[in-house]
């Protein structure tokens, strides 16, 4: 087996970086979306900081999933992983870990939960938002209790920062209450992390406003170039061209944002803008170009995802390594936050009197 290479991470001088929780819910591939949302603000962060990414299992619970999604999750682990190595993600600086394998998380979030009201929570449209995105008409105290796993997923590794999208800041907000109010009640343990508010949503491929697998209108990193063609060929542009002498409409129209974010030749894309505003160029001939930045683009990340994929055992080993590193930091944590709160005593204090006892008895 090959074993993942830590070198790096352990001759860093990593322990006075900042530390950083970010991660994603093992459902699938990542696709373009996902690339402009998170992976390419992750590849900025990754050597300067120590970086955990969670494989955010427990998370797919605090709604409904189905037996099926949670018989994917070691496979889709997998996949996601490989999609960061393939985007440039140096496995020997970053730390993956399984969520639902590391248990103290399940300890600190019932402790954390005191911290905050029921009204509080209720008060988060994002709550709302996720239930009626799974088709739940009720809200299960679960899916209540989420933004408390997400406090307890942050403070558990005790980060310092947590990139995240504007709608999800409110979460990093509770996180932040909940800190300070744990550390002015027993005693300073947790560090109050920032929300580093990272933009850019990427529009689907059929014109709505978000990229999403669900939606079928998403360009996976992993597509081949004969899937990639397909996508491309088949996507929304301004639907008042019939024909190619039609002057178009380049702001919303899909191809554009694309091209915007992936063609590093701007001077080629305004020329091409020009053109389509003047009705001087096809459709054909935009995505053909569209789809030769694409391929440019993916073609790398396909083989890199290839060369780690072949390395048999590599990936597995690497989510069993970053997550034995994360259930160490999570057992001094809670060390930490049962000293703090005067729970190891009661229990010892116990144990001491039953021993006495017992040796009375004797
Ligand atoms: P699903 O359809 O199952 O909801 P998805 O493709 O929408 O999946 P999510 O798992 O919901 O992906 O996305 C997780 C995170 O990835 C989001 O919170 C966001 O940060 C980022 N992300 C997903 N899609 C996009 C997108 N189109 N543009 C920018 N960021 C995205
Ligand atoms: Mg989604």
């Amino acid at each position: 087996m090959d074993e993942p290479h830590t070198a790096a991470r352990e001759t860093a001088p990593g322990e006075h970086r900042k530390r950083i929780l970010t991660g994603d819910r093992p459902t699938g591939c990542l696709h373009l979306g996902h690339y402009v949302g998170s992976l390419r603000h992750r590849l900025a962060f990754q050597h300067d900081h120590d970086s955990f990414f969670i494989i955010a299992d427990l998370h797919m619970l605090t709604t409904k999933p189905s037996k099926d999604d949670i018989e994917h999750i070691s496979e889709h682990a997998r996949e996601i992983v490989l999609d960061h190595l393939a985007v440039g993600i140096d496995p020997a600086a970053v730390t993956f870990y399984l969520q639902s394998a590391v248990h103290e998380v399940y300890e600190l979030q019932l402790l954390l939960s005191s911290l905050v009201t029921v009204e509080r929570l209720q008060q988060l449209p994002t709550i709302k938002d996720m239930a009626s995105a799974a088709g739940l008409e009720q809200i299960p105290y679960s899916l209540l209790g989420y933004p408390v796993l997400q406090a307890a997923d942050i403070l558990l590794p005790r980060a310092h920062v947590v990139p995240v999208g504007k709608d999800n800041e409110s979460h990093v907000e509770i996180t932040r209450q909940i800190a300070r109010r744990f550390n002015s009640a027993y005693g300073e343990v947790f560090p109050i992390p920032d929300a580093f508010v990272v933009g850019g949503t990427l529009v689907g491929t059929d014109g709505n406003a978000k990229m999403s697998k669900s939606l079928d209108n998403a360009i996976f990193l992993s597509d081949d170039a004969a899937t990639l063609r397909r996508r491309v060929r088949s996507m929304y542009t301004d639907p008042k061209r019939v024909h190619a002498d039609i002057p178009g409409t380049v702001e919303g129209n899909p191809v554009f944002d694309y091209l915007d974010l992936f063609d590093p030749d701007t001077a080629a894309v305004d020329a091409l803008k020009a053109r389509y505003r003047t009705g001087t160029v096809g459709d054909v001939e935009v995505k053909a170009h569209l789809l030769e930045v694409l391929e440019a683009f993916l073609s790398p990340i396909r083989e890199r995802r290839a060369d780690y994929a072949a390395r048999g055992g590599f990936v597995d080993a690497l989510i069993v390594e970053g997550t034995l590193r994360m259930r160490d930091e999570a057992r001094e944590t809670m060390k930490a936050v049962k000293q703090a709160m005067g729970l190891t005593g009661a229990w010892n204090r116990i144990v001491r009197r039953a021993e006495k006892a017992h040796k009375r008895a004797e």
